[in-house]
């Protein structure tokens, strides 16, 4: 579904250019699950802020579902990216004025303009499906950290996305909660045929992710 080659990407201009990304080839499969670790400053958010369209490469090839996204409009990018993209970051960014299951419908309603019944009963299988049946009416401030972020998974998945990139999804919680949502997002993995792509700098987060790729100074070491 994706396939990425030669990708680099500089920041700044002239003498403060800083290359950060240093040609990066990666290839993901449909249905794949893959932990990307590194340490900080290594490059993993900007590599996820590229593949999710929110930034543009500064070279090399990207392309997904067969379309060319360096040569894409903006407009075209946007497009691709509602359609087949799903995210999750650190902290759950969640409206705190929506219960939960308002929460997960909200990317699908926005994009129709509207909030459908067939949205509604979906939410509830995606918040049943992370361990949340019981918690479909509270509001993000009665949940506590790993429940909030599972609300955010939720809602990642809510437009049936082909790609679900994860920047630190459990770099805010304990270790117990962490292998809690770990275990949730892999078994709504084996479940969905969406891919995941799950940025951490934690080796036991990596561990639970059937596929590893490893990034180090803007480059892949192991893929
Ligand atoms: P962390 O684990 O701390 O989140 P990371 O692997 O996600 O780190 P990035 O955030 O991708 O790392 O940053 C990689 C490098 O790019 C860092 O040296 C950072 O300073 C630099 N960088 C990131 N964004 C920008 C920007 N907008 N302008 C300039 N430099 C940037
Ligand atoms: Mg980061």
């Amino acid at each position: 579904i994706l396939t990425v080659s030669g990708l680099t990407k500089s920041f700044g201009d002239g003498e403060a250019e800083t290359l950060v990304l240093k040609g990066i080839d990666l290839q993901l499969a449909e249905g794949e699950m893959a932990a990307l670790l590194g340490p900080s400053g290594s490059g993993k958010s900007t590599l996820l802020s590229i593949l999710g369209t929110l930034m543009r490469a500064s070279g090399g090839s990207h392309e997904m579902l067969g379309t060319d996204l360096m040569q894409a409009s903006e407009a075209e990018r946007t497009e691709f990216r509602s359609k087949y993209l799903g995210f999750v970051f650190q902290f759950h960014h969640l409206l705190p004025d929506l219960s939960a299951i308002e929460n997960v419908m909200m990317p699908a309603a926005a994009a129709a303009g509207r909030e459908t019944a067939p949205m509604r009963s979906k939410a509830g299988e995606l918040l049943d499906a992370m361990g949340l049946a019981e918690r479909r009416d509270f509001r993000p401030a009665a949940m506590s950290g790993g429940q909030r972020q599972r609300v955010a998974v939720a809602r990642a998945l809510i437009n049936d996305p082909v790609l679900v990139l994860a920047d630190e999804p459990t770099g805010n919680l304990d270790r117990q909660t962490a292998d809690e949502v770990m275990a949730l997002i892999r078994s709504i993995n084996d479940s969905l045929s969406s891919s995941f792509l799950i940025s951490t700098h934690d080796a036991h987060i990596a561990a639970q992710c059937p596929r590893r790729i490893e990034l180090l100074d803007g480059r892949i070491v192991h893929a």
